[in-house]
């Protein structure tokens, strides 16, 4: 079994409405998410997940929202911090294509970047309502993501030993969360299906989906898969510091 090494990186925050990350759930509450990028150590290679939003400047200018970032939280300073060579990198996982999720693929100039078809199809058309949330270039916009060198998938695929993306459908159309084998079990990097422990803890979907029954669905694939999960925006993986290892830190584990 391969020995992967996990890091989460924190990279920014950004407010929202309760209900927006636990669906129906305290409508009205401030809250603080994590804006997160994931990276994978081992067998010489570092694997990316996500590429957390582009800056404070440009979601102001497009999305009119405050988020925040200090400049210890730049993801290139954060990535130079566990010693990775952004130029080194040769693949980055997409867990689906919301703004917040691919900001900085610029920084990864010789990566493949790899996204489900489903994902990059809605992500082109979206919904209405939804189309803010991908910089669609219905809306005159350009994503993050437009320009990179995507690895196109259709459903689940392995892209290095010990390393699998499965397609988790539910919160978006093509999101996918990524396991990984490490020395103490299997971890699945759950991008927005489990934005919070609270959703994995309670079965809350994230208030922004496309189909709840998928995204029950996705769940469970996840609880038959996975040993641990770590999901995408939570303050509480930060609570001993902006930069967090696995194995060691606390992460949810399936009960069997
Ligand atoms: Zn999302």
């Amino acid at each position: 079994m391969a020995r992967w090494k996990i890091y989460a990186l924190l990279t920014g925050t950004s407010p929202v409405d309760k209900s927006v990350v636990t669906y129906l759930q305290e409508p009205g509450t401030p809250f603080r998410v994590a804006n997160v990028i994931f990276v994978l150590e081992g067998a010489g290679e570092h694997i990316v997940v996500d590429t957390s939003f582009e800056s404070v400047e440009a979601i102001r200018r497009i999305n009119k929202r405050e988020l925040e970032r200090t400049p210890a939280q730049e993801p290139a300073h954060q990535l130079a911090q566990i010693g990775v060579d952004p130029l080194k990198v040769r693949k980055v996982v997409h867990t689906h294509l919301h703004y917040d999720h691919v900001g900085n693929n610029r920084l990864f100039p010789n990566a493949r970047f790899y996204v489900q078809r489903e994902e990059l199809r809605f992500a082109f058309a979206p919904n209405p309502l939804l189309a803010p949330i991908y910089h669609s270039p219905l809306l005159g916009h350009t994503p993050g993501y437009l320009g990179s060198s995507l690895e196109i998938l259709d459903g689940d695929m392995p892209i290095a030993a010990g390393v699998t993306v499965i397609h988790v459908p539910g919160h978006t159309p093509g999101s996918q969360a990524v396991l990984v084998e490490t020395e103490a079990g299997v971890y699945c990097i759950a991008g927005d299906t489990i934005p919070l422990f609270e959703n994995i803890e309670k079965g809350i979907p994230h208030g922004v989906h496309d189909s709840v029954s998928d995204w029950y669905r996705s769940l469970n694939r996840i609880k038959a898969l996975a040993d641990y999960v770590i999901p995408s925006h939570d303050m509480r993986l930060f609570e001993q510091g902006p930069i967090v290892v696995w194995p060691g830190a606390y992460a949810y584990r399936i009960e069997r």
